[in-house]
């Protein structure tokens, strides 16, 4: 038990990564916001168990992560129910397929909304209390595409090269503070985002469903198998110890050696 006495908020953690990442936190005994959208009763469950399972406080968050009062609203209501947030992960995202003549604007500000400026938002309402007390983990979840390109995914890799640089920055600015700030970048993980895009990258690249999933999404991981949400965790609990306590401004990749290709 890494975290008993610690508090985290998990941004986009009603389902696939984000959940599981609040789990793993709960196991090592943190109290949890959860937060993203998806149906109460579900959620309700999630939570309960949560608290049930672990023995920690659960709470439920809908704010909305494009915008910036309710991410703030968030934060200071997660410090008013726990005394602080310890640990900040900023995982919700979204994902949009399109070449770029075609790509809604609308969509491509959500994008950036949703997958880099909540970060921003987030951590500039975070980093004043951990500063204070002299510790604190922001754990950001990138992707593969913070490192390389995919055609028709625009918004999505401009939004996790920029979470790349965000992390770098952050790190250096809370380095004497004791905050360590770093990112996890998955490779494909079988999870609401990945299966919701296959229609569309079907589309894009005049392809079937199974020519997508094998000749897409695996052809471009050495292992040719998906990383699970566990995998993802189990780093995000790593880099919340005490042994990881040197490990800033990184971008820890879990890819199937897609990026080493
Ligand atoms: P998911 O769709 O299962 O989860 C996304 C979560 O974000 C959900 O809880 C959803 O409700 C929440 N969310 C979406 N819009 C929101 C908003 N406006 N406000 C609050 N919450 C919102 O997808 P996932 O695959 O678990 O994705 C989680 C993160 O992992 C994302 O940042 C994604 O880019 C990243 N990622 C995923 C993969 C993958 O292959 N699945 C790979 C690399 C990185």
């Amino acid at each position: 038990m890494t975290l008993t006495q610690k508090s985290a908020v998990v941004t986009g953690s009603t389902s696939g990564i984000g959940l599981a990442i609040a789990r793993a936190l709960a196991r090592e005994g943190a109290n949890v916001v959860l937060n993203g959208f998806g149906q109460p009763d579900e959620i309700e469950r999630e939570r309960a168990g949560i608290e049930s399972e672990f023995g920690v406080k659960a709470l439920y968050s809908a704010a909305d992560m494009s915008k910036p009062e309710a991410i703030a609203g968030m934060i200071a209501e997660a410090e008013a129910a726990f005394g602080a947030v310890d640990v900040l992960v900023n995982n919700a995202g979204i994902q949009f397929v399109s070449a770029i003549e075609d790509f809604p604007v609308e969509k491509w500000d959500q994008i950036i909304a949703i997958n880099l400026s909540s970060a921003f938002h987030a951590m500039r309402a975070a980093i004043p209390g951990m500063k204070k007390r002299g510790w604190g983990r922001i754990i950001n979840t990138a992707s593969a595409h913070s490192l390389v390109a995919s055609p028709f995914k625009s918004a999505y890799v401009s939004a996790k090269h920029g979470i790349a640089g965000l992390t770098k920055t952050a790190a250096l600015e809370l380095a004497t503070h004791k905050i360590t700030v770093n990112c996890i970048s998955p490779g494909y993980v079988w999870t609401p985002l990945v299966e919701k895009q296959i229609p569309d990258t079907m589309k894009a690249r005049g392809l079937t469903k199974e020519q997508v999933i094998h000749d897409v999404l695996l052809a471009a991981q050495p292992t040719k198998e998906f990383v699970t949400v566990d995998q993802v965790a189990a780093i995000a609990v790593f880099l919340c110890s005490d042994a990881a306590s040197q490990i800033t401004g990184t971008n820890l990749s879990v890819d199937g050696g897609w990026t080493a290709a």
